[in-house]
Formats: C-alpha cells, structure tokens, sequence
C-alpha cells in the first residue's frame, strides 16, 4: 500500500504525529493508499524550511527560477502516463480526461508562468523636471497555497507555478481527498533539482494543515481555491491579520439557450459543460435555460444524449463519466435529487446512485440527472450542487432570463448560446459573473483574469494577475 510522504525542506518526511489517513479509489470504495495525518507542527516545520529558502530564492533571477519552472513542466509532460493514471484512480474522473485535460494542464501552468515571469515587467511613472517613480515588484515571501479535490494538479500548479515564478517560497496543501499526484508533484521537484525549501507540500485536513497555514502569523498571504462556506472561514481569520487572500470559490453558473444559436454544437457543448468531470467543475454550467421556442426540441435531444453517456469504470476508454470523488460527497449530491423532488421537479433521466458489479460494487457511481419544473428561485436553483445534476427553465425574453441568470449569490461563470451578435455582447455586458463564454465553454486562455464575483471569490488568478498577488509594489520617488 503506498504511504504518502509530506515533502519539507527537500525531502519527503513522514508527519512528526506518524499517523495516516486512509486514501478512498471512488472508483470501488476501497482504501489504496495513507495519507500523512499532519497538523500545525509539520506546517511549522514546512514554514520554517520555506523561510530559510526565501531570501535565496527571491534574490534567484529569473532566468534561474524559469529554468527550474520548465523543469518541471517538462518532466510533468514526460510522466503524463504516471499522473494521469494516478489523478483517475484518486480522484475518479476518467483516464481519458486526465490524460487530455488535468495532466497537460499541469504541465502548461509551469511552462506558462516558466515563461511568463521573463515577460514580467513594473511600471515608472515620470514627473517631467521634478521627480521619477519607479515602481518595484517584490516577492510577499512564504505564500500559503490550499487546494481542492476536483481537479488536483492542475489547481494545485495553478497556484504554486506563479508563487515559484514570482520569487515567493510556498507552503501548499492538496486536499486530503485527492494528494496523489501532489505526492508524485515533490518527487518530480526532487528530480528537478528545485532547492530544499522553495515548495513544501504538507498533506492532512483542512481543519489542522489548512487551518494552521490561514493562521500562521508570518505567512503574509494565503492562495485559496474550494468552497464558499471555507473561503468565509478563512476570511475570518486571515482578514483581520491582514493578509493578501485570494479566493477561488464556487458557482452555481447559467447556460443560456437562444433559439438562434448553432444547435449542433451548442447540444455537443452543453452536454459536456454538464458533465464533465462528473459534474464537478466550478465552471459546469448547472442551470440550463432554453428560449421557450426550442424549450421542447431541446429536452428531447438533450434528455436522449445524456442517456447515451456511459456512466463506469474511470479506467475504461468507453466511460464518459466516472465516479463520484467520494460517499460522502456522492451523498450530498443525492440529497439534492431528493430536494428537487420536493420542490416540486421532475427527474426527466438519472437521479440516483448506480451500482456494478464486480470490482466496482461499493464505488460511488450516479447517473447523469437533468430536472424540470422548478421556480429559479428555489434551493435546488440557487445552492451549489458539484455533481452531475443541471436542471432546465424554459425562458421567454433577455430581461427574464438575465433576472433569473443573475439570481443567486454566486458569480463564477456565464454561458451564453446565440449567433445574434448583440445580445451575446449586451448579456456579457449585463451578467454577474467573472468570466463569459460565448459560444463555447472552457475555452481557457491562461493570460486573461480569472475568478468570481459575489461569493465566487475574491481578486482574480490568471496571466500576470497572479504575479502581481505573488508580489508587492513598492513605489520608489526619486527628486531630480
Ligand atoms: P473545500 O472548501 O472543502 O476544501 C478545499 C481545500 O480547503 C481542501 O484542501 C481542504 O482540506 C481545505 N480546507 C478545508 N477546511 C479548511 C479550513 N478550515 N482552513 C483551511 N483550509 C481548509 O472544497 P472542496 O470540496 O475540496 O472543493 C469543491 C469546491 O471548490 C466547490 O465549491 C467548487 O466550486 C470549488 N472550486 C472553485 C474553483 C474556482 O476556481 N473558483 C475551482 C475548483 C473548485
């Protein structure tokens, strides 16, 4: 059984209490692998050896700290195979999608801002005869990262790459329900040569790792992703330290349905911005809502190709959907299908657990669900899900289904199908959400900001704003 290791000062240690949680595979419910139970000791540790690595790290040049960036892309890319099969059988997603998406990903975070921090540049703000301001960007110094289950690397790298780029040192934490490839992460840095220190990854729950890092009083900014409800807690206790936060939340996103859009590839798109991942994607658009005139044809069209989707073992080429990350997540998603039921929705396909035979008897399956029926306003419309359910609403004109679009507390995403080029940009215009896809859904291009609104987040990641979090300005005035 592998023993996942925390990764401190250059080396891979076991956690100072020795004690282990166990690792679940969704796939068949079976425990696989330990992972290191840590608590506030082995954060003190960890920020001890990212400390002593900052002032050498910082003063690194550029030129040095890419290298060791591209690096690690590089050797990401060579184990594609390895990591992909370890994020499937962690995380439950499929192979495939690990292979094509989670992994590359990856690979990409670390080669883009490998990059990217050669393109960095500050600013020189001139007074004529009087004076120059230049403007100089500093790393803050040890950054606190903490990550979410659904799509591991690719958000744990997602932080680090531009922490490391910027000259920060970093004290990470995978989430304990998916630290495989974080532990296969700190060998790929051990092969790199990266120094001991620069990136520690302690593993173990939010309630002690997560917990000791938001609190550490010299950890001046902590780096989030995960849900609403943690993001606030955090708030509470890093805001009133004054810490830099960057906040990650989560989404409840529309995909808006006009009758004039491209139908075939909206159908293809909305199965998939759906689905994907089980569902579990802070960006899958969750509440569907469809022009009345085409509110029928849709339905059908939909409701039949979502049954086609091979719900089954993540391993398999033919899965389209995996299993669900955990049972207890697998659970929470189930009693939602039970609230939508007495909010008054219809179950037009899937709405419960689904179960094989054979090796995968006790893995967390469910299948693909779509509702109808119920007001915008309800719990079901309004709560985030993170599982295969979207419900569908018909709507009659923009103003209506903006209202509705723009209904719950969260901000994350907005989808929006027409080929009638000025509604697409006025609904962009006029939607809360950080980010809008026209005509398409997660089409990522890594320089533009990224991040919600409302209780989607706080600041945004992304191209050179998440340089500027890594890094503090400082404005240096000199008198001509
Ligand atoms: P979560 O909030 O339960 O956990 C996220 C991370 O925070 C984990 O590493 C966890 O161990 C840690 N944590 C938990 N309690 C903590 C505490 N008290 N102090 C510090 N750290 C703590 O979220 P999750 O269930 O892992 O992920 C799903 C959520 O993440 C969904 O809400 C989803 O929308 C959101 N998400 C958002 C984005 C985005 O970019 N906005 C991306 C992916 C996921």
């Amino acid at each position: 059984m592998i023993q996942i290791k925390n990764y401190i000062n250059g080396q891979l240690i076991e956690p100072i209490s020795k004690s282990y949680l166990d690792n679940y595979n969704p796939a068949n419910g079976k425990v696989y692998s330990f992972i290191p139970d840590s608590d506030e000791n082995d954060v003190e540790l960890a920020y001890i050896a990212a400390k002593n690595a900052f002032k050498e790290w910082s003063t690194t040049s550029k030129e040095k700290r890419s290298e060791y960036l591209l690096k690690i892309s590089s050797l990401i890319e060579k184990k594609l195979d390895k990591l992909a099969l370890a994020e499937s059988i962690d995380n439950g997603k499929p192979l495939k999608l690990a292979k094509t998406v989670d992994i590359p990903r990856a690979a990409a975070n670390f080669h883009f801002y490998g990059t990217g921090i050669l393109h960095y540049a500050s600013n020189a703000h001139s007074m004529e005869e009087t004076a120059i301001n230049y403007t100089l960007r500093q790393p803050v110094g040890v950054a606190g990262c903490i990550s979410p289950w659904n799509l591991p690397l690719y958000l744990f790298s997602w932080k680090i790459a531009p922490a490391l780029a910027a000259g920060c040192t970093v004290v990470a934490k995978p989430s304990e329900i998916t630290p495989m490839t974080a532990f296969l992460l700190s060998e790929i840095c051990i092969e790199a040569g990266l120094p001991a220190g620069v990136l520690n990854i302690v593993h173990g729950v939010g309630s002690k790792v997560g917990n000791a890092i938001v609190s550490h009083k010299n950890i001046p900014l902590i780096s989030f992703t995960g849900g609403t409800a943690t993001g606030k807690h955090i708030a509470s206790i890093a805001a009133p330290m004054f810490k830099k936060l960057s906040l990650e939340l989560g989404g409840k996103n529309p995909n808006i349905i006009f009758a004039d859009c491209d139908y075939d590839k909206m159908l293809a798109t909305t199965l998939n911005s759906s689905f994907a991942n089980q569902g579990q994607i802070c960006l899958c658009g969750s509440r569907i809502f469809i022009e009345r005139k085409i509110y029928d044809k849709f339905k059908n069209d939909f409701v039949a190709r979502t049954k086609e989707l091979t719900v089954g073992n993540p391993l398999d080429e033919k899965s389209k959907v995996g299993a669900i990350v955990s049972k207890g997540h697998q659970e929470k998603i189930l009693s939602y299908i039970e609230l939508a039921k007495s909010e008054g929705g219809k179950i037009l396909c899937g709405g419960s657990a689904l179960k094989f035979d054979g090796d995968l008897k006790e893995g967390y399956y469910l299948s693909p669900t779509i509702i109808e029926g119920l007001s915008y306003d309800c719990r079901t419309n309004q709560e985030e899900i993170f599982g295969p359910v979207v419900t569908i609403t018909p709507f009659d004109n923009e103003e209506e289904v903006l209202m509705m679009a723009n209904s719950t507390n969260y901000g994350l995403a907005s989808i929006i199908w027409t080929q009638h080029l000025t509604r697409a940009h006025k609904m962009a215009n006029n939607l809360h959400s950080g980010i809008v896809w026209i005509n398409c859904w997660l089409l990522r291009d890594l320089r533009t900001p990224f991040g919600g609104v409302k209780a989607s987040g706080v600041g945004r990641e992304g191209g050179f704003e998440a340089l500027d979090f890594f890094t503090e300005p400082k404005n240096v005035c000199v008198k001509l």
